[in-house]
């Protein structure tokens, strides 16, 4: 299979439901540029220093979503021209976030990354660090980010009732975030979905899902 026709059967399998963010990580500029000839337009990187070389690379109307776990003393690298960061969890970052877009004039879109799996190794935050957060003074005062939504990666696990289950928890606290949106929390993503579980997640409400290897091949 070529990355063209593994981009189209994936299309085909969202159905305009959710949005395709090519996750492009450890892959060549060479394979990026093929996605992006296939129409590929949203690219998911996980490290700073690589999304920044492949965004020089590469043509100018590539949305970069960061959807690593993100240092504070690196966001002044790419808030120049990230599109979304999906992997903010924590105050300190989206403070630092905070800052760099004041000084480059702009308002950085940032998902809130929340902790839905089973396994302990999984960044993120639980629900009520999530409310901690948005209702803190400290929030309040940050004028350059603004909350578009959530992410959450499911636990590795063959179970999809598991995995399913932990998808709509995700989607049930993007639902209820929705009831109280302000100027700076829009429900407006959910960034759920990898190669092995995005159709159970688009079923279960994603809008944006995060695939790698189902397009490039495994990761070596
Ligand atoms: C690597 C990665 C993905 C893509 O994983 P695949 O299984 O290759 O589709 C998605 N989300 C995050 C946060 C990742 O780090």
């Amino acid at each position: 299979m070529s990355i063209k026709n593994n981009i189209a059967q994936i299309e085909n399998e969202l159905k305009g439901r959710a949005r395709l963010v090519a996750v492009t990580k450890t892959k060549p500029v060479a394979m990026l540029q093929e996605a992006y000839e296939a129409g590929c337009t949203l690219f998911g990187e996980n490290k700073v220093q690589e999304m920044t070389d492949k965004y020089e690379a590469l043509p100018k109307d590539i949305e970069w979503h960061m959807i690593g776990h993100l240092q504070t003393n690196k966001v002044k690298y790419i808030v120049p021209f990230v599109s979304l960061i999906h992997s903010v969890d924590s105050a300190k970052l989206l403070k630092e976030i905070d800052k760099q877009a004041a000084k480059h004039d702009r308002v950085v879109d940032c998902l809130l990354q929340i902790h839905i799996a089973k396994e302990e190794s999984k960044f993120g935050l639980s629900e009520e660090e999530v409310h901690q957060l948005l209702d803190s003074p400290e929030f309040y005062a940050m004028k350059n980010i603004c909350i578009v939504g959530l992410m959450g990666m499911a636990t590795n696990t063959d179970s999809d009732a598991q995995i399913r289950k932990e998808f709509r928890g995700l989607k049930q606290l993007y639902d209820s975030l929705k009831q109280s949106e302000t100027d700076r929390v829009l429900m407006r993503e959910l960034s759920m979905g990898m190669s092995g579980d995005y159709p159970i997640a688009v079923e279960e409400g994603s809008t944006l899902v995060r695939v790698g290897s189902a397009i490039f091949g495994a990761r070596g």
